[in-house]
């Protein structure tokens, strides 16, 4: 479990996040909305310490990451994490870029590198492709093959921030049916994501942010059909 207590994070005297409290048990998937600006990627930064805070704290599985002196590498590979921009090395091949990171921190051969690599590829739909280079990939093949890369280092939980936004309408299904298919198979999962479909049918909880605060937070369904608060409500005009 994530366990979020207190979080707050200033960029100079800009306070971002003022005090998130938010817990993430094993399997959920959260989901988090809100208006740009309101600190959705900060927060989900300072859960893998991309991001320093500037107060609280963070437990995962009982280890309190926001001590100076535990080994935030460690952590940090357990914690896989996948962007808007999929940050693919382009010099690399589809195989390369899932077998370096196993290589370097995993400290696995070759061998059993491509064998992991493969099997994530497989799962994402992307095993025909683990010899080509990214740029003759399409975003949303690139995206999956992203998150396979993200598997390979067998994370405990699954960061994602708008991995759908930069994508063409076309394709985005095929991320989304990956990334709903780990759901199901039990993934930990915390999900900024504007689509509103995927929130209502995959997510076990729906956080809305307001300017550095949870304002509003519960079942999906609930909150989408029935949001407590006018913030929720203006916001929710806008995007649905
Ligand atoms: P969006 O929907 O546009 O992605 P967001 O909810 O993810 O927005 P954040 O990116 O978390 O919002 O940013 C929250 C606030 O923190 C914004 O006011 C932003 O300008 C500020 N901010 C984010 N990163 C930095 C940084 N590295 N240095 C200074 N300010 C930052
Ligand atoms: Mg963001």
């Amino acid at each position: 479990a994530i366990d979020i207590q207190g979080l707050v994070k200033h960029y100079g005297d800009n306070e971002v996040l003022k005090g998130i409290d938010l817990t993430v048990n094993a399997g959920e998937v959260v989901c988090v909305i809100g208006p740009s600006g309101s600190g959705k990627s900060t927060l989900l930064r300072s859960v893998n310490m991309l991001e320093e805070p500037t107060g609280g704290k963070i437990v995962i599985e009982g280890i309190d990451i926001t001590d100076p002196d535990i080994d935030i590498d460690r952590v940090r590979a357990r914690i896989g994490m996948v962007f808007q921009s999929f940050n693919l090395f382009p010099h690399m091949s589809v195989l390369g870029n899932l077998t370096i990171a196993q290589r370097q921190v995993k400290k696995r051969g070759k061998a059993e590198a491509e064998k992991v690599a493969k099997e994530m590829l497989e799962r994402v739909g992307m095993g025909h492709k683990a010899d080509a280079y990214p740029s003759h990939l399409s975003g949303g093949q690139q995206q999956r093959v992203a998150i396979a890369r993200s598997l390979c280092m067998n994370p405990d939980m699954m960061l994602f921030d708008e991995p759908t936004s930069a994508l063409d309408p076309e394709l985005v299904g095929e991320v989304l049916q990956v990334m709903r298919t780990l759901a199901d198979e039990g993934m930990t999962m915390m999900v900024v994501t504007h689509e509103m479909g995927f929130a209502r049918e995959v997510g076990s909880r729906l956080i809305f942010m307001d300017g550095g605060h949870i304002l509003e937070e519960g079942d999906p369904r609930e909150v989408l059909a029935n949001p407590q608060h006018q913030r929720t409500k203006d916001f929710l005009a806008r995007v649905l």
